[in-house]
Parts: structure tokens; C-alpha cells; sequence
């Protein structure tokens, strides 16, 4: 059809787009009042220590439970809400209901454990970052060390200088920092120095075949050490089988999060997995059996 001349590729084609677009447009309209009917929600996938087989925190991420869609996963809508600036409140909104989740565990007389946040750029391009963060601290009046924020490296290396800025007064606060999906990205190693983090998560496309893809065991090692030469945790994530397991701990890797151990899980799973607080069976997958 495209032989036929212009007018007709264009007319072949602009249905389709107009679909796509159509539909992105759908979303970023339920998207705006999402936050004020209360549709967003947290799942929280825990992180295991190697060392002790206990759960050493959680990761918070962020859901969409539509009226019509059902619960709608991140990667289709988090790219709308960075397009139109709704990040921010979101954003805010997952800062608030993790330090408040963390100060009404501690009310009840769980032990928490820390709360990693996924930051987006444009959050953390906001100058005021800082002090929303801080604010929301003090309200809860939680412990700084509970919460961890993760970035990226394109948040990190696209200007280190204000990134490090940033990062310094957050480190100042107390709070956690790691970078996420590493791996992926480009980094100097020169500044990575020069952020005060505490981990590495070791980026998933590594750990899919790290069993069976000597280039993808070269880099996982390669990560493990240096972030151990940097006196930073290293984690991995995406782990999904007993092999992987194995071969990370031989490596040295401090910490996993994946599917082998368990799912991003709902509240009240979560709770009760903190509760139980037992360990994790070496050989065995723990969680999944436990909660689904
Ligand atoms: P991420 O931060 O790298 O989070 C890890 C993702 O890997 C999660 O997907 C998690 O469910 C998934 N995952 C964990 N273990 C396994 C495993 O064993 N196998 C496989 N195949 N996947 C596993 P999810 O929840 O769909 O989140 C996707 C991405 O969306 C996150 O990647 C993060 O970049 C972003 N995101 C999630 N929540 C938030 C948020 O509150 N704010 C922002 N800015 N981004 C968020
Ligand atoms: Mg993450
Ligand atoms: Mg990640
Ligand atoms: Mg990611």
C-alpha cells in the first residue's frame, strides 16, 4: 500500500496512531483525579539478607487499581504521570503512605524494616525534593534510616553536580540512597564515588541468565566487586530460581529480591511476613509458599 504515494501511507497509518494516542490520552484523563478517588496503591516486594535468609526490607511499587482496568501496573501509566508533571503529587503521595505505613508498623509493635521509593528524573530534577521529604519525616516522625529512595544512573550522571548536591542534603537527613538498575547505564566511576549511596541493585537483564551467559556472569561479578570496593551493599534483582540463588551468594552479593522469594505483595501480606519475621529456608522458596 505505502507504493501507492504519500496520501495513502498517511492514511494507512493514521487510524493506528490515532488509536495509540487516542488511548494514552484515556489514561492521562483517569489519570488526574486517580490520586483524589483514592486509586493508587502499594505493593511492597521484600529484599532478603544472604547472610541471615531474613527479610532486610521492602521495595514500595506504585499500582493503579481502575474501576474498569483492574489494577494497572506501573510501566502503563508511570511514563504519563512524568509527561504531565502528575509525578510529583504521586510521587509525594508514595513518600507519605510509606513513612506513614512504617510509623503505624512501629505503633502496633512490628519491628519495620526499611522502605525503598522509587524516584522518577523529573521528581528528583525538583529542587525542593528535600525538604518535601524532610517535611514528611518529621509529620511521621518515623526514623530517617527506614526510608531509602532509588535512582537511576541517567538521574545520577545527567547532572552529577546537582545530583550530588542532593544527594548530600538527603544523606544529611538520614535517609537511604540506591541506585537502581545498574548496570544499564552509564557511569562514572569517578562519581559514583563522590555520591554518598549505600547500594547497587544489580539491573534483572543481568540476572535473567546469569547461570548460563558467561557475559552476563562477568558483569554481575564485575558490579558485585566494585560496589564492594566502594563500601556499598550490593543487590540483585529479579532473582527467580534456586541457580541464580547459588551462584549470587558464591559471588558475594548481599542481598536478593525476586520472584523466587516472593512477589510484590499486598499490606496485609506484607504485615504478616514481617510478622512471622522467620528465615528464609536456605533451599526452599520461602514467601511464595507462605502468602502466594
Ligand atoms: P524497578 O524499580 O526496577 O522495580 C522492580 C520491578 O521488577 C518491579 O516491577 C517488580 O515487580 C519486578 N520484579 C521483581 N522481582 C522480579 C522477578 O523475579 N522477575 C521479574 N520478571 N520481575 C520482577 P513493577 O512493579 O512492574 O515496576 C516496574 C517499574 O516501575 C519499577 O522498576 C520502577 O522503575 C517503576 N516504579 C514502580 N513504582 C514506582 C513509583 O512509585 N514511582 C516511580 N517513579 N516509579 C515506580
Ligand atoms: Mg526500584
Ligand atoms: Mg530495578
Ligand atoms: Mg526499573
Amino acid at each position: 500500500r505505502a507504493k501507492e504515494g504519500g496520501r495513502n501511507t498517511y492514511q494507512f497509518y493514521l487510524p493506528e496512531m490515532n488509536a495509540l494516542a487516542l488511548q494514552r490520552l484515556q489514561l492521562q484523563m483517569e489519570l488526574r483525579g486517580a490520586l483524589e478517588r483514592r486509586e493508587f496503591l502499594l505493593h511492597y516486594q521484600p529484599k532478603v539478607d544472604l547472610a541471615s535468609g531474613r527479610i532486610s526490607g521492602f521495595e514500595a511499587l506504585l499500582r493503579w487499581q481502575h474501576p474498569v482496568r483492574g489494577l494497572v501496573p506501573p510501566l502503563q501509566f508511570i511514563s504519563i504521570l512524568e509527561d504531565t508533571g502528575l509525578i510529583i503529587p504521586v510521587g509525594e503521595w508514595v513518600v507519605r503512605t510509606v513513612c506513614e505505613q512504617l510509623a503505624h508498623w512501629q505503633a502496633v509493635g512490628i519491628t519495620p524494616r526499611p522502605v525503598a521509593i522509587n524516584l522518577s528524573a523529573r521528581q528528583f530534577q525538583q529542587c525542593n525534593l528535600d525538604t518535601t521529604i524532610a517535611a514528611i519525616l518529621d509529620e511521621t516522625g518515623i526514623d530517617p534510616g527506614l526510608l531509602e529512595l532509588e535512582l537511576t544512573e541517567s538521574m545520577l550522571m545527567s547532572n552529577p553536580d546537582d545530583a550530588a548536591r542532593m544527594l548530600n542534603t538527603m544523606r544529611a537527613h538520614g535517609v537511604r540512597l540506591s541506585v537502581d538498575d545498574f548496570g544499564t547505564g552509564y557511569s562514572s566511576l569517578a562519581y559514583l564515588k563522590r555520591f554518598p549511596l549505600d547500594a547497587l541493585k544489580i539491573d534483572r537483564a543481568f540476572i535473567r541468565d546469569v547461570c548460563t551467559d558467561a557475559d552476563d556472569a562477568t558483569i554481575a561479578l564485575a558490579i558485585i566487586n566494585l560496589a564492594h570496593s566502594l563500601k556499598l551493599k550490593v543487590i540483585a534483582e529479579g532473582v527467580e530460581s534456586e541457580d541464580q540463588l547459588q551462584f549470587l551468594r558464591a559471588q558475594g552479593c548481599d542481598e536478593m529480591q525476586g520472584y523466587y522469594f516472593a512477589k510484590p505483595l499486598a499490606i496485609a501480606d506484607c504485615t504478616r511476613a514481617l510478622v512471622e519475621d522467620r528465615r528464609l529456608p536456605r533451599s526452599q522458596p520461602a514467601l511464595h509458599a507462605a502468602v502466594g
